[in-house]
């Protein structure tokens, strides 16, 4: 409230206002880069970075991630080109990039699912060798590490996304940091139409630039950093202990040593747990615990990538398990040991009697 009364008090709303800044500023410490740009949401940092980058042609994306990674291409008039993901962390695959490698290809942009840096050693080292551009979708992973430093510092840029739902929220917000001066200078321009001076437009551009108020709630969320990655990590933890033993079901693991923010949590299920994985959704959510299938179907069997690419699935089979087989589950500020316990509870209940609620599920037409 001090700090919205403030930028009342200062009539500055917008437009590279005292908030903006600050927020920039903490940004790029946490990321570790040099630059950090402040956007009006994460898809508008991936256009302006992509843009920036003159991606063109094609672009390699995991094809298991949020729309908009895609998105952020094709509105661009750029092709998404979709590659498989791995089994252990869901994020791409380096092993599946060269097969779709054509002479279009202009560049990779890799996504750190679920706050777990993908592979950006193996990726540069793809780059390298074919001449690529390399640009990270890092909306899960604010204030998570890649294996050599904070996961800002990887490729030419990476983007966060500040929404609502994410590890810190400002109501609506995004950011590319990089290191790389005259790319920082060219999205600063973009962001802002094009404008270098207040009457001199030298590049086309965008209304990217986000508010004082967004940056005013992104800072106040910031102070509480490790307050909210404890209970994040508290939560993971207890979901873990709750439901250790439940046959067929297994929360992913985050990797021994890094930082992460712990934003997600991720339940696997077996094909041979005794109820089905959408089976298990519909009995949680009359139980109002409202657990989520997240990137189902799968960007490639989301229009217009279902029409463009009607054959994608065929080198995604990975992509395709993980999307039928995982839970999100809720975690956050609100979500406490109590909630958690009774949700496994729930769970137990429903696996034990896994037969008995799918014949019943089937009779009633649920
Ligand atoms: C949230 C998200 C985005 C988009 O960010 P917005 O701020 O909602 O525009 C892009 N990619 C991924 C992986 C996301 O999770």
């Amino acid at each position: 409230m001090q700090r919205l009364n403030d930028i009342l008090d200062r009539r500055w709303l917008s437009n590279f206002g005292h908030y903006v800044q600050e927020f920039e500023k903490k940004i790029a410490e946490v990321a570790g880069t040099k630059h950090a740009i402040a956007c009006s949401n994460g898809t508008v940092a991936l256009e302006i970075a992509s843009r920036a980058l003159e991606l063109e042609g094609e672009v390699i994306v995991p094809a298991f991630t949020f729309i908009a990674t895609a998105h952020a291409l094709q509105w661009q008039e750029i092709k998404p080109v979709f590659a498989d993901v791995r089994a252990f962390d869901h994020n791409l695959d380096p092993d599946q990039i060269e097969r779709h490698i054509t002479p279009k290809t202009t560049g990779i942009l890799g996504v750190h699912l679920w706050g777990q840096a993908c592979d950006t050693e193996a990726i540069e080292a793809i780059a390298k060798k074919r001449n690529l551009k390399v640009m990270y979708d890092g909306s899960h992973a604010f204030g998570c590490d890649a294996a050599h430093g904070p996961i800002g510092g990887q490729g030419r840029a990476t983007v966060f996304s500040f929404h609502a739902t994410k590890f810190i929220n400002a109501g609506e917000g995004g950011a590319v940091v990089t290191n790389d001066d005259e790319l920082a200078a060219k999205m600063r321009l973009m962001k802002n139409f094009g404008f270098r001076t207040y009457d001199e437009v030298v590049h086309v551009g965008t209304n990217g630039k986000m508010d004082e108020f967004s940056a005013a709630m992104g800072l106040t969320n910031l102070e509480s950093i490790d307050e909210i990655v404890a209970v994040n990590r508290r939560n993971y933890e207890t979901y873990k202990k709750e439901l250790a033993g439940i046959p067929g079901i297994r929360l992913m693991d985050y990797r021994p040593r890094g930082k992460f923010n712990y934003q997600y949590v991720i339940a696997e299920m077996d094909k041979s747990c005794a109820i089905s994985r959408d089976s298990l959704i519909k009995v949680l959510w009359a139980e109002n615990f409202l657990v989520r299938k997240y990137f189902w179907p799968g960007c490639h069997k989301m229009e217009p990538y279902k029409s463009l690419f009607p054959n994608a699935y065929l080198t995604l089979p990975m992509t395709e398990e993980v999307g039928a087989k995982i839970l999100v589950l809720p975690t956050g500020q609100t979500v406490d040991e109590g909630v958690i316990r009774k949700a496994a509870e729930i769970i137990r209940t429903a696996v034990e009697n896994g037969q008995e609620i799918e014949q019943e599920i089937k009779k009633r037409n649920l």
